[in-house]
């Protein structure tokens, strides 16, 4: 454990600190959340790599330092309700649960979110809910939300998320197709939607129950 606590350390230092992650609660989680605790048995070694690492069905647990720029973007304090799309490894809903009220994350896999489900309540997270389904409609029942993170690149940013946003709220996800995506914020002022991009990325498509990838509609 002091092993892992050291590896941590390094990794928000190397990855995360010195990229200019500033945010002193968001470092202090990913010095605190393991991210051993959601990679692979076979790639323990590679825990706490500067890079993406497959958690079967073709998808992935995020880069750290991508996570972390996420998360950052979000800005929590603490009170919010947040969205978040595509549970995956469990990974960014533990940070989130750290960081916020109430956690909501829907994922299209289903067994990759009962995998992730299973780290999670061992790890004990009263304050995660969890849906099996196409995320592109968020989870009307539950909005509005103060925050929405996506981890999957949609061509264009479904309605029902900025629908199911609160006035002031934030959205942080990847937008594009193959080969070109940026990372985007929209925050919601009123009827207006602000728009902000601010990292070129690679990540997983969006994709319906199907399989099939976000057409843009
Ligand atoms: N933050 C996760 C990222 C996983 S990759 C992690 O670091 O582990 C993106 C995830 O989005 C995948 O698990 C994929 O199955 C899921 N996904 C893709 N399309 C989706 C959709 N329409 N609704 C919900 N989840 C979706």
């Amino acid at each position: 454990m002091s092993d892992a606590r050291e590896q941590l350390d390094h990794m928000v230092r190397t990855q995360m600190e010195n990229r200019g992650i500033r945010d002193p609660r968001v470092l202090k989680v990913f010095r605190s959340v393991d991210r051993a605790r959601f990679v692979p048995a076979g790639d323990q070694r590679s825990a706490y790599g500067d890079f993406p690492l497959a958690i079967g069905l073709g998808q992935t647990i995020s880069q750290p330092y991508i996570v972390a720029l996420m998360t950052q973007s979000l800005a929590l304090e603490g009170p919010e309700r947040v969205l978040e799309i595509g549970t995956g490894s469990g990974y960014q809903t533990a940070v989130l649960a750290e960081l916020a009220a109430e956690v909501y994350t829907v994922e299209v896999r289903n067994s990759l979110q009962v995998k992730a489900r299973g780290v999670l309540d061992a790890l004990g997270y009263a304050n995660i809910h969890y849906r099996a389904g196409d995320g592109r409609a968020g989870w009307p029942q539950q909005a509005p939300f103060d925050r929405v993170l996506c981890a999957a690149a949609a061509e264009q940013i479904p309605g029902a998320w900025t629908d199911q946003l609160a006035d002031g709220g934030v959205i942080v996800t990847p937008v594009g197709g193959p080969g070109s995506q940026i990372l985007v914020t929209i925050t919601k002022r009123g009827k207006n939607l602000e728009r902000c991009e601010f990292c070129p990325c690679r990540f997983v498509p969006l994709v319906g129950r199907n399989g099939e990838e976000d057409a843009g509609g």
